[in-house]
């Protein structure tokens, strides 16, 4: 989501004149998109902001954009006095506003207004993929997870329109797109605030439906929000990519209702029985926070059993960071520091393990890549399957050089825990 709220940026800086240069040292105006999710994120920020102020910022205007700038607004004029312009993601509406005041002299530019329904819906979005183009869908988050600062950071929920999705899809396609990834903090409780008011299962149906399209992702589910008709408008229409990234958090319910996540370790099960029931095969993912506060070893041991239980194809662990304004960070029983290295560690051991085996699964077997790219040291070339993995190939034409964007079969030859790598497919 921020790597596309940077391309929206971009390309309303291009549409006003401004041209992207290749480091920072050519630059005269360098803005830092900001993560704020865990600390160590954001210390980045002010570690990058003051050690390239020092060696190669001289004379250059500096603004900070993104969870950070919303999170800590006017402070970081005291702790950055180098910065001119703090803005957090609502208020990038009003983007072309402040690059006004900024290019007239104005020295501190802010937008920190978090009281807003409108999303950051602009033609001018400059993509930096060249095979898939992210769509956002729905901005700001409404849920409160005792643990995240985004509902802070970037606001209350707004749905764009069915109609202004389906017109950047259109557009997209005519570009040359095959691939689009609909993209939201919960895309799952995305209402179109038409007449028309359509839920997120039949907003994936109609941009599956987009002349052109051959592949749709989606990212982030909500457990609670991820309905049964979801599933039914996958199985429906295989535009809609094999993979759900389902984060389940813990697999304890006591720290579930700690966390104020709102389903139950048996109702997120329901939800990965209607995947695995379902017409097709779906790889799924998830999201581990380990050593949350108050997380015993019986805890921790649910989420194991959990992974074991549900067998991901892919997770994404995270030690528990306590973030500012979050219900979680006066919580008691905070794990030190080392328990959660220890318990990442396992997590990541065993969900290695799951990985081995069932990608070894796929060997002799044969399937569609979007080729992404060239690996010209291994002689390879770059493909994603429908459900999400990295698929590294040969080819019998080593001379070809436009493999790129194209759809290809691949025989899977060799697996490894994170990819899988194969050979083009005679097709026959
Ligand atoms: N909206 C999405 C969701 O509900 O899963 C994504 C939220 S966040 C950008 C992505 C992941 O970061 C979360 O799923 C969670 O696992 C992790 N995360 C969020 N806050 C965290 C925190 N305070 N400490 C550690 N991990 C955190
Ligand atoms: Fe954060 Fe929860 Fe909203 Fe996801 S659903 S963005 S974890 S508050």
């Amino acid at each position: 989501m921020n790597a596309h709220d940077s391309e929206k940026v971009v390309g309303t800086l291009v549409a006003r004149g401004y041209e992207q240069v290749e480091t920072p040292e050519d630059a005269h105006l360098v803005l830092y998109n900001t993560c704020s999710i865990r600390d160590k994120a954001e210390q980045k920020v002010f570690n990058r902001l003051q050690n390239f102020k020092r060696e190669a910022g001289k004379g250059k205007v500096f603004g900070v954009l993104g969870c950070v700038a919303q999170q800590e607004g006017e402070k970081i004029f005291d702790r950055a006095p180098h910065v001119s312009l703090v803005a957090g993601s609502a208020s990038y509406p009003r983007l072309s506003e402040m690059l006004v005041q900024l290019e007239s002299g104005n020295r501190r530019v802010t937008g920190l207004n978090l009281d807003t329904d409108e999303t950051f819906d602009t033609p001018l979005t400059r993509r930096d993929n060249p095979h898939r183009a992210y769509i956002t869908i729905i901005e700001g988050c409404d849920k409160a997870c005792s643990y995240c600062v985004v509902p802070f950071t970037r606001g209350p929920e707004r749905s764009r329109t069915g109609e202004s999705v389906l017109a950047e899809a259109g557009r997209v396609a005519a570009q040359g797109y095959t691939e689009i990834q609909l993209l939201g903090q919960n895309v799952n409780s995305y209402r179109d605030p038409s007449p028309a008011g359509w839920d997120f299962a039949t907003l994936l149906a109609r941009v599956a439906e987009v002349p052109g399209i051959r592949r749709v992702r989606y990212t982030t589910s909500h457990p609670r929000d991820f309905t049964k008709a979801i599933v039914d408008a996958m199985d429906a229409n295989p535009v809609l990519c094999d993979h759900v990234h389902l984060p389940v958090q813990s697999g304890s319910n006591r720290l579930l209702a700690g966390m104020k996540r709102l389903y139950t370790r048996e109702q997120y099960l329901q939800r990965i029985e209607w995947l695995k029931t379902a017409r097709r095969p779906y790889a799924l993912s998830t999201d581990i926070i380990v050593g949350f506060p108050g997380e015993t070893d019986k805890d921790f041991q649910e989420t194991l059993d959990l992974l074991d239980l549900v067998q991901y194809d892919s997770l994404f662990s995270f030690k528990y960071s306590p973030r500012p304004n979050t219900a979680a960070v006066g919580m008691a029983d905070a794990i030190p520091e080392e328990e959660k290295a220890r318990r990442l560690a396992i997590v990541q051991e065993k969900q290695r393990a799951i990985q081995i085996r069932r990608n070894a699964e796929l060997i002799g077997t044969i399937r569609e890549v979007l080729v992404e790219g060239r690996n010209a040291a291994l002689g390879q070339w770059i493909g994603r399957t429908s459900d999400n993995r990295p698929l590294n190939f040969t080819h019998p034409d080593t001379q070809a050089t436009d493999l790129a964007g194209r759809y290809l079969s691949v025989r899977v030859t060799r697996s490894g825990p994170n990819s899988l790598v194969g050979e083009t497919a005679t097709v026959v």
